[in-house]
Order: C-alpha cells, then sequence, then structure tokens
C-alpha cells in the first residue's frame, strides 16, 4: 500500500515537474525550485565548492546533477552564457530550432575557423562558421535533437588506444551509461508501420533524465528512407542504438513526449530536480583560467585550487577577475574548443605557444588542443513531386497555426517534426570496387601524411604516434561493417517542395588543431580543422555525392525525387571542386583533450584526469580520442554518467556520516540509518503539516529498503566478502579484466588530502593511468544517500527513481483528425503537382552543368 502512494505519488510529482518543460504549457507546476540557478555573482565570488563545472552544456549539467545527488558534495556551474530564458521557443519546440534556431545569435559563440586549405569557405561563407552552444544546456540546447550512438567497434577502440588502461571505456560500458541517460518512448504502431522504425527496448533506457523518442507529425516521404536502402541491398539495423548502426535508421530525437518539446541538459538533468541547495549555476560569466596552487601534490602534480572568472560580455577588468576555490575538483566541460583553450590560458598546454603568448608553462602538454577531427558535410538537394516540405513552415501564416497548435495542444504540430532519417553506410557501400585499391592506397600514405601533419602544426612526436595509432584503426574499420558517412534526409532544401540528404565522413583521417591567438581570454582561439587535407576523405565524400545520387533513385525514393538539383557534373573534379565550395561543420569536433597515454600526445588518462595535474579532469566531447559514426550528444552525455560515478566513487568516504555506517554496521539488517529516520521524523513533527509527514514516511520505508540493499553491497565490497558478479552488483565504471596495469594505492594529497579522505580512498596519481583501488567501495554505496523527511523525496527523486517517469504519450489517439486533415491536403497538393520523376529517372547520373546551391541545416 505504501509503494502504491509512493509509486503515485512520484509520478505524479514528476508527469508535473516534466510539464514545465514547456514553458508555455498550463500545467505547469509549483516543483521547480531546482538548483539555484541566476547570474549574481556574489553567489559563487569568494566561495567554498567541492566541485566547480566550467561549462553548463551537455557534458558540464549532467556530471554537475550527478555529482549533487550526494547532499554533502557542493557543486558549482560556472556558464558563459544565459540560462536560455530569453529563448524558450527556439531552444524548446524541436522544428521551430531548426528553422528559426541559435545558430549565429547570442546562445552560439559564433567561432568561425581559418581558411581552410583545401575548403573554399571563408570568412563570409556558411562554411566557416563553427556553432557551438553558449548557454545552460550548451550545444545540447541548439542542436538538431538527433539522439545517436556509435557502433560498437568504435567505442571498443577507446580501450584499443588505451592498453594499460583498467577503466573499462568500451562499447558494454558506453552503452550501460548512455542507457543511464536516457528514457525512450517508444513511437505508435502508426509510425512504426508507416516509417518502418525499427527499434527494440533492450538498447535504450527505461528512466533516465534525457527523453528520447519520435515526433507527433513526420513528413510522409521519410517513408521512402528504409526502403531505398532495402532496395540497394544495404543492411538494415535492428536498432541503430544495438551496437550495429550500418545501414538507415528513423533514429530517436531528444523529444519529450508528453508535450514534444526539446529535453536539453537543463530540461532533462536540471528543472525536473527538487531543491538543492548543494548545487549552484551561476550563468553569463566565463572562466578565464584555472588557479593553481604554489605547492604541488606529493607526486609532483599540480592542484588546481579553483577557478578565476570574469562577466562574459569582457566587461570585468582582468585585475578584477573573480575567484572561486574548490575544495576537491575542477572540472573542465567547456566544450571541444573552450576545454583545450581553458587549459592553455592556464599554462597546459604545448610548450612553444604558451612561450609565444607569455605565458607561464605550467605543464607541457603537446596534446592539448590538437588531434582534432570532425566530420565534414555537404549536402545534394532535389526537386520533389511534393509540394509540402519543411519550406512550408517558412510561411508566416503557416508557422503561426502550427506554432499556436504547438502551444495549446501539447506539441501536436508540425513543428514537432526533426530529421530523424539517418544512415551509416560502411565502405563496401558506397565503394566495393574500388575498394583495394583505397586501402592499400593509404596504407602506403601514413608517413607521407605524418609528416605533412607535423609540419603543418608543428606537431610533436607523440601527438603523431597517437594519430598513427588511431588512423590504424580508422584503416581497419574500412573492412568493418562501420559507418563510413553518414547520410541525412533533410525536409528543408532550397525552396518550396526541394529536400536534401546531407553526406557526413565519419572517420577523417585530417586533423586539425584548437590554439590561442591572444593571452586574452574573451578571443576566440584559432580553430583549424584541416578538412579534407587528407586525400581518402575527399575520396570519401566524392564517393558519398555519388551514393546520394544512387539513393535519390531507388526503390519509391524515386517516384518521389523529380530532379537533382546540385553536384551536376560527374566528372570527379567537378565534385571536388563542389565539395571545396560547400564542405561545413557536421558539428562533431572532439580531440582536443583526448583520452590517450601520455606517449600518444594523451591530455587525460582514462580517469579522466588531465596529465600531471591531481585534481583537474575534462568530462565533455574533447576527452573522445578517435571519430564515431554517430551524433555526439548521447556518447558525451554517457561520457558525464560514467565521470560522475568514476569521481562519486573517488569521494564515497568522504561523508563522515557513510563512513560511520561502514565502521559500525556489520549486518544487512543493521540499524544504520536511523539517525536520518530519526531526523526525518522529527522534521516531519516540527513542520507538522500533515502532507509532508505522509510524504516523509513513505520516502522513508521505500529509502531504507534502498538503504539496506546498498549497504550490504559497499560492506561486501569493503571487507573483500566479495559482490555478487558483474551486472548491477559490479563496480559501475566498470574494470577492464586482465588489465596488468599498476594500481596505486596511495592518496592524491592535493584534492583528496585537503577534502580529508578517509581510509579505503584512493585518488589517481595523474601521471599513471587509472589507479583506482579495487578495495574501493563501488558507487552503490552512494544509492539512498542520506536525507530528512522533505528531503526524502527528493532524494528518491534524484537517485534515478524519479528521472524519466513520464506519462507515456497515447499517440494512437492523438493522431487522429488533425493528422487525418493533413494527410487528406497532402494528398491533394500531391496529385495537383507535377509528375517529373520519371523524367528524373531517365537522366544520367549528373548531367554537365556545375551549379553548386547549398542550404544548411541550420539557418544561416
Ligand atoms: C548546431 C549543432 C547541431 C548539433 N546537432 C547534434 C545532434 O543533432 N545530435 C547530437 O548528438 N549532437 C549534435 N551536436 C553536437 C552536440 O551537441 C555536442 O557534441 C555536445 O553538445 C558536446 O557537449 P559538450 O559538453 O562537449 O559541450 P557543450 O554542450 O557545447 O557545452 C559546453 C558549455 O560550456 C560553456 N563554456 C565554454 N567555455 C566556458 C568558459 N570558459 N566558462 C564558462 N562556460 C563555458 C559553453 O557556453 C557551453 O554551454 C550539434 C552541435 C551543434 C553546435
Amino acid at each position: 500500500m505504501k509503494l502504491q502512494i509512493s509509486s503515485l505519488l512520484l509520478a505524479s510529482l514528476a508527469s508535473s515537474t516534466l510539464a514545465a518543460y514547456n514553458p508555455h504549457s498550463q500545467h505547469k507546476h509549483w516543483l521547480t525550485s531546482r538548483a539555484d540557478t541566476s547570474d549574481d555573482v556574489s553567489k559563487v565570488n569568494n566561495k567554498d565548492f567541492d566541485f566547480i563545472v566550467v561549462g553548463g552544456g551537455v557534458g558540464g549539467l549532467a556530471v554537475a546533477a550527478r555529482i549533487s545527488e550526494n547532499e554533502n558534495l557542493t557543486v558549482a556551474v560556472i556558464e558563459a552564457g544565459g540560462d536560455g530564458s530569453e529563448h524558450e521557443d527556439q531552444i524548446y519546440i524541436p522544428g521551430y530550432s531548426y528553422l528559426n534556431g541559435l545558430t549565429v545569435s547570442d546562445y552560439d559563440w559564433n567561432y568561425k575557423v581559418v581558411q581552410q586549405q583545401v575548403i573554399n569557405g571563408n570568412d563570409q561563407t556558411f562554411g566557416s562558421r563553427w556553432p557551438r552552444g553558449k548557454g545552460l544546456g550548451g550545444s545540447g540546447a541548439i542542436n538538431g535533437l538527433f539522439w545517436c550512438r556509435a557502433s560498437s567497434d568504435e567505442y571498443n577502440a577507446w580501450n584499443t588506444l588505451n592498453p594499460d588502461s583498467r577503466i573499462d571505456w568500451g562499447w558494454e560500458e558506453m552503452q550501460k551509461y548512455m542507457k543511464k541517460s536516457e528514457t525512450l518512448h517508444k513511437p505508435s504502431q502508426e509510425h512504426i508501420d508507416t516509417f518502418n522504425i525499427n527499434f527494440d527496448e533492450e538498447y535504450h533506457g527505461t528512466d533516465g533524465p534525457i527523453q528520447v523518442g519520435w515526433p507527433y507529425y513526420i513528413y510522409d516521404p521519410v517513408k521512402h528512407w528504409i526502403p531505398a536502402y532495402d532496395s540497394l541491398g544495404i543492411n538494415i539495423p535492428e536498432d541503430g542504438a544495438s551496437g550495429n548502426n550500418h545501414g538507415p535508421v528513423i533514429t530517436t530525437s531528444t523529444i519529450n513526449p508528453s508535450n514534444m518539446s526539446r529535453s536539453d541538459p537543463k530540461a532533462g538533468y536540471i528543472d525536473p530536480l527538487p531543491p538543492r541547495p548543494n548545487l549552484t549555476i551561476l550563468t553569463n560569466h566565463q572562466v578565464t583560467t584555472v588557479d593553481f596552487s604554489d605547492e604541488k601534490d606529493a607526486d609532483g602534480n599540480l592542484v588546481a585550487n579553483g577557478v578565476y572568472f570574469g562577466k562574459t560580455d569582457g566587461s570585468t577588468d582582468s585585475n578584477d577577475y573573480f575567484r572561486a576555490t574548490a575544495n576537491k575538483e575542477v572540472i573542465l566541460s567547456g566544450g571541444t574548443v573552450n576545454t583545450p583553450q581553458t587549459l592553455q590560458l592556464s599554462g597546459i598546454g604545448p610548450e612553444d605557444l604558451l612561450q609565444q603568448y607569455d605565458i607561464e608553462v605550467k605543464n607541457a602538454l603537446p596534446g592539448v588542443g590538437h588531434n582534432l577531427q570532425d566530420h565534414a558535410a555537404t549536402s545534394v538537394y532535389f526537386n520533389t513531386n511534393v509540394a509540402e516540405t519543411w519550406y512550408e513552415l517558412k510561411d508566416d501564416q503557416t508557422a503561426a497555426v502550427e506554432l499556436e497548435k504547438w502551444r495549446n495542444d501539447d506539441g501536436k504540430s508540425k513543428w514537432s517534426y526533426v530529421n530523424q532519417a539517418i544512415a551509416y553506410p560502411d565502405a563496401n557501400d558506397i565503394m566495393s570496387d574500388q575498394l583495394d585499391n583505397f586501402s592499400s592506397n593509404i596504407q602506403n600514405n601514413i608517413d607521407e601524411y605524418a609528416d605533412s601533419v607535423k609540419n603543418m602544426y608543428n606537431e610533436d612526436d607523440t601527438v603523431i604516434a597517437g594519430m598513427r595509432e588511431q588512423w590504424n584503426i580508422t584503416h581497419g574499420y574500412l573492412d568493418k561493417e562501420v559507418g563510413q558517412l553518414e547520410m541525412l534526409m533533410t525536409m528543408l532544401g532550397g525552396g518550396p517542395g526541394e529536400i536534401g540528404f546531407q553526406l557526413a565522413i565519419q572517420h577523417p583521417f585530417s586533423r586539425g588543431v584548437i590554439e590561442i591567438q591572444s593571452k586574452d581570454p574573451f578571443t576566440h582561439p584559432a580553430i583549424d580543422p584541416g578538412y579534407l587535407t587528407h586525400s581518402a576523405d575527399m575520396e570519401i565524400m566524392r564517393q558519398g555525392v555519388r551514393f546520394a545520387i544512387e539513393l535519390s533513385k531507388a526503390g519509391e525514393m524515386g517516384d518521389y525525387i523529380t530532379k537533382q538539383e546540385n553536384y551536376n557534373n560527374n566528372t570527379d573534379e567537378a565534385i571536388d571542386m563542389a565539395i571545396r565550395n560547400d564542405a561545413h561543420t557536421e558539428y562533431h569536433p572532439l580531440g582536443t583533450a583526448a583520452m590517450l597515454p601520455l606517449n600518444k600526445g594523451g591530455v587525460v588518462n582514462t580517469s579522466l584526469i588531465v596529465y600531471g595535474t591531481s585534481n583537474l579532469r575534462v568530462v565533455d566531447s574533447s576527452i573522445i580520442p578517435i571519430e564515431i559514426s554517430a551524433h555526439l550528444m548521447a556518447t558525451t552525455y554517457g561520457i558525464a554518467e560514467k565521470a560522475a560515478d568514476i569521481i562519486k566513487t573517488h569521494y564515497s568516504q568522504d561523508d563522515p556520516d557513510e563512513r560511520n555506517k561502514q565502521g559500525s554496521s556489520s549486518s544487512e539488517e543493521g540499524d544504520g540509518d536511523s539517525g536520518a529516520n530519526k531526523k526525518g521524523i522529527a522534521i516531519g513533527v516540527v513542520v507538522g503539516i500533515v502532507g509532508l509527514a505522509t510524504i516523509g514516511a513513505v520516502a522513508w520505508a521505500v529509502r531504507r529498503n534502498m538503504k539496506k540493499r546498498a549497504w550490504a553491497h559497499s560492506m561486501a565490497v569493503s571487507t573483500g566478502r566479495g559482490v555478487e558478479a558483474e551486472g548491477e552488483g559490479s563496480p559501475t565504471w566498470g574494470y577492464k579484466e586482465g588489465s596488468s596495469a599498476n594500481l596505486t594505492g596511495g592518496v592524491g594529497a592535493g584534492g583528496l588530502a585537503a577534502a580529508g579522505a578517509g581510509a579505503g580512498a584512493v585518488a589517481v596519481t595523474s601521471q599513471s593511468d587509472d589507479t583506482l583501488s579495487p578495495s574501493r567501495p563501488s558507487f552503490h554505496s552512494y544509492d539512498g544517500f542520506d536525507g530528512g523527511a522533505g528531503v526524502a523525496v527528493s532524494d528518491l527523486l534524484t537517485n534515478g527513481h524519479g528521472y524519466g517517469v513520464v506519462p507515456q504519450h497515447d499517440f494512437s489517439r492523438s493522431i487522429s483528425s488533425i493528422e487525418r486533415a493533413e494527410q487528406a491536403q497532402a494528398q491533394a497538393q500531391a496529385q495537383a503537382h507535377t509528375h517529373a520523376q520519371d523524367e528524373y529517372q531517365q537522366t544520367p547520373s549528373l548531367s554537365s552543368t556545375h551549379d553548386v546551391h547549398t542550404t544548411p541545416l541550420f539557418k544561416q
């Protein structure tokens, strides 16, 4: 009975809270107190926190939310941009965020790449732009909502690149953590049937903070996507998240189906939180440098004491920068551009570079900002025989009508639509007859390209050594079912009735670099992605263009598409030139603080600690050592979830309450939580509110149950009695079996000593990789962390029991009158439109005119 009440209560709390995601929802709920978020600098300046997280994006908000689940750990997030309240429609309305989105706005860093050697984008063109989210949610608030994973080989490669690590970053582990961050909402049967949506719940999370699913409205031609590949004989994955993403999928998006709003890092990890006084979020302030102690730790590592920061508008004089103290760690989560910039400004980076800007070299780390990789993209545009595409929403009146529907009818509107049709063809799919030649050319030219990278970027030999290992892996992918290209169907072309296939190289051999070009933290660093500087990348893109055109004629896709608009000349030279004129970022840069061994140009070890420091960690996409065939958001959440477990495990002994309990309680039946219970009951009595007392009592019962289980587990670990084998009972950050890596049981003097870590705690000695002690209690000792009666509900909500409790959206009921009317309208339009597809089918693949015409995925 108690449990029933509890479930009901939690479900109603959670569902009401989720309604608050939609700023226009009439169901807005009172439970929105959450973390203390403001731009009031006095809340952070001159204050002490256990953890300071630099950047409130995907990695930053996820790791901050998870660490602060322990109410005894204080966390501050410092975010350069705003809280998003001025841009709610552009963030939370899925389709609207594409067509009227936040690229080129104050929620975008508005970076530009330096003039590229191979592509022609210059300062004026879209090709030079490098959007990155600037504000709470980071790029996760301005991105295309694609929620997808790479294949298992690609995550396992992270282990291959870190052979001595004891921490497992392979597929099973990453899959576990990506699942932890997600709650899947199934599509309607009608959508499954119409659009050939393949999915299997086994590969998805059920109670993570990020809500993922399919839009209420999907443009009808998307139904041609999967059959087109099928007709070309290409693999159809059972689910893109299964570890084999080779082929086409109608993938999930970060959409909360309860109201069809974007589930971004803030909506997922922060907004649903109950009051959490140990989490402070400061907006509109930019961290300038990490403040290191003059003293090093016993192992000679730098100790981060805190950070300096100023107002993001640059109005703070550098002599008056604010400062906050980190008692335990500074966590850099500024993303692939800013994390290396902050490191370099703080004296950690390539020695020559730092000296050039008169920055004291605290730690010469040549890999910082180097090893940059990105997916370069271009698009092929087509005319179709159906007038209705995304372009219709560029009409003000239609847009307004659909906006009304979105606001007033739980998002049941065309604005719910986002592109979801993607595919990852492998090398064999796109160049089967030339593959052997292509592969051996690459093998023969590795030395030459290594030399050229060395010259281009004055690259250190250790960084080159790391790249060589990556290139071997990338080369090996040619023989595997690993996506070489991403093909993406966009319902927006250059005009009415036009659509596009965007194609992007997934495993570039090319490398780039990000380096400061001023000592001033408010000056953007120089970004050189080195697009297509390896000729193999151009070749893959070229074949991609040809593949896209072949696809446009396949199956019923060929009946729908009537004409190809650009890429009209089939010679290699013409296609290459068109690519040079158009290629731009697919928004997936990584690798600038790579998780690699130090002698391979690494910046962080596999605990994500920056080499040569005792307590400076990186938790964002910059740590990914080698590109993956996926958009990066789900992977970055997975990294943050795993990092949070690593961190919590490190500090799990810091909680004196927990230590005492472990010391005094020797049995599962022990009454070690009685203190917390008494506190809870006392609060209930003092407050004297019947409802609150009820909540407290119910929560107490559930929590007590959880604690008993948690204690049993942690006791089993700490007393060496063993834990249940693999699965839920094993350390959640996953040891790799059979590793010979050295374990150091010592406590890194800086952060842990300052924090007063107790017996059994083990820290990182950052120069050696991954030094977690096998005797360390597992993260499970955190479950059911204590709290009083009022807090107990929040305790349940924040320990994974509240996230994701979303009322299932009843698609079968809601797709009814509106959609039927729309379908009728679409049919009428289709009939009225001229059917020129036969003509297109009969034309040669590419005609002789060369006219590059491009429409970027996001607004210019
Ligand atoms: C336009 C666009 C579209 C994309 N589309 C998709 C997609 O559809 N699906 C997908 O999976 N991925 C997509 N991505 C990529 C994905 O969003 C990113 O890879 C992911 O957000 C990276 O997470 P992160 O934590 O590394 O950085 P971010 O999410 O960018 O977060 C970094 C945060 O740190 C802040 N910050 C930086 N420097 C400082 C500083 N010095 N002080 C304080 N704060 C600072 C930033 O303002 C930002 O909020 C897209 C990206 C973009 C830009």
